[in-house]
């Protein structure tokens, strides 16, 4: 049985799309919760104690302890240190400002996946990295994507609702895997995660589909195997738009204080 995980941000309460991944990652699999809580600005406690109350009243149970990653910062990095003595990882010191001005006076057209990074620090030369690192410029750590990719060569995952892919990170440009604020990030802390915690079926929504382009290239990176992977539909309200946290009515904690049995919220996403 592969053993796969829900691992929620607590930056508000779980609402009905939760309800379904969580459900749908437990229903044939071993289950972990995992919190994924690094944004100390947005992650709040009570958001925390939330979690644990909702899905415990859904019916769920996982072992504990629940991995933490505000807890595990140091693993993160570790790992970051092994990408740096690679090569693989330089410093940014570009505003966003910095990074807009030189996108739109580039020839390339705007990105689809967003603002992406023209790779001006790249080509920083070694001493102009450490003159700056010493005068304590603040810089996000990018991965040399491309680097990165003369190492590995083509690299694939399987995807239980897509079947084989092909890994194209260059869609990015060179990502931030450490932040000036906080020293990690999605990416990197979700691969190291996975990883440490014997991951073999990587259950999410759709939405996140894009972002194993990178975990995929950070795995082949680090040695790590490669789960499986489900991206998942996302569930949609009546007018077919996605379930979001700011909507306070579709939480789990306000249809069970409307009323609602656990029983009718399982019946209910399921029936979708
Ligand atoms: N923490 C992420 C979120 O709440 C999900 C991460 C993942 O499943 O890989 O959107």
């Amino acid at each position: 049985m592969p053993l796969t995980r829900f691992a929620p941000s607590p930056t508000g309460y779980l609402h009905l799309g939760h309800a379904y991944s969580a459900l749908l990652a437990a229903e044939s699999s071993a289950f972990l919760l995992r919190i994924e809580d690094i944004d100390p600005v947005r992650c709040k406690p009570e958001f925390t104690d939330a979690i644990f109350e909702d899905l415990h009243w859904l019916g769920l149970t996982w072992p504990e302890p629940v991995r933490r990653q505000s807890q595990h910062l140091a693993d993160y990095a570790a790992t970051l240190d092994r990408l740096r003595s690679m090569g693989l990882v330089y410093p940014c010191f570009c505003t966003r400002g910095e990074i807009e001005r030189e996108a739109q006076s580039a020839v390339h057209a705007p990105h689809a996946l967003g603002l992406l990074y023209p790779g001006t620090c790249r080509s920083l030369s070694e001493r102009e990295r450490a003159e700056k690192l010493e005068r304590r410029f603040a810089a996000n750590w990018r991965l040399d994507v491309g680097a990165a990719l003369r190492l590995t060569g083509s690299l694939f995952w399987h995807d239980r609702a897509k079947g084989r892919v092909e890994a194209r990170p260059e869609i990015f440009g060179d990502v931030v895997l450490a932040r000036k604020d906080v020293a990690t990030s999605y990416h990197l802390s979700v691969t190291v995660d996975d990883h440490v915690q014997g991951i073999s079926l990587v259950t999410r929504g759709e939405d996140l589909f894009t972002s194993t382009h990178i975990h995929r290239l950070l795995q082949a990176l680090l040695g790590y195997e490669t789960p499986e992977y489900f991206h998942h539909a996302l569930l949609k309200d009546a007018a077919g738009r996605r379930y979001a946290k700011r909507d306070k009515s579709v939480t789990l904690r306000h249809l069970r204080e409307q009323g609602k049995t656990a029983q009718e919220i399982v019946g209910e996403v399921f029936c979708r």
